[in-house]
């Protein structure tokens, strides 16, 4: 057991990435590492796809319109951003918000699998294809959200991703309805 506290050990990881020069190319464009932000013993984490222009001006994810929907989300089960932890594959923004490549998302994935380490949440709730594809790649999630999966001793929830549905009527609702799973989900898992 470390005797570093959890927020200490994510610090740690956000260190190294900047140490190892992960994706030079993206951090050269970018204002700055968004690493994650909310509570380092969270039952629950959230991972998005990569910061946008928003997440890179303030250094933190989803608080830009997709983050506003996310708070909103979150409120309607009664959870604050403090109660769980968010965080995303790519930790610098694209340039343009382009989709991140392959390799980028598999250069920033062990950092990732580190920060799940240290939290050890209950339920990692994947936002959008990418993330879920990233510990799923052969689900789709067209097919399986809100369907909670068990792998190699995880939990995943797959959802859409909020900034795809923030405009797509029947899309939002189901991320709310998925959404409103969360707390059933949970429950089950204690
Ligand atoms: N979209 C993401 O995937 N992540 C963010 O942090 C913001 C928008």
């Amino acid at each position: 057991m470390s005797t570093q506290t959890k927020q200490q050990q994510l610090d740690q990881i956000k260190a190294e990435i900047i140490k190892n020069n992960v994706c030079p190319d993206l951090a050269k464009q970018a204002t700055q590492l968004v690493f994650g932000d909310g509570n380092a013993d969270a039952d629950i984490v959230f991972i998005g796809e990569a910061p946008g222009k928003n997440e890179d001006q303030q250094g933190l994810p989803f608080v830009g319109a997709a983050g506003k929907f996310l708070n909103e989300m979150l409120a309607m089960i009664d959870l604050q951003r403090e109660d769980v932890y968010i965080t995303n594959i790519v930790k610098y923004r694209p340039p343009n918000n382009r989709d991140p490549y392959p390799d980028e998302k598999q250069e920033f994935l062990p950092y990732l699998e580190q920060q799940l380490e240290v939290i050890q949440p209950k339920i990692v709730i994947t936002l959008g294809r990418h993330s879920l594809n990233c510990f799923l790649p052969d689900l789709s999630i067209s097919q399986v959200h809100g369907q909670p999966k068990r792998f190699k001793g995880r939990v995943y929830l797959p959802l859409f991703h909020p900034a795809a549905a923030l405009y797509n009527g029947g899309m939002r609702q189901t991320l709310i309805d998925d959404f409103a799973k969360i707390p059933i989900i949970l429950k089950k898992l204690t």
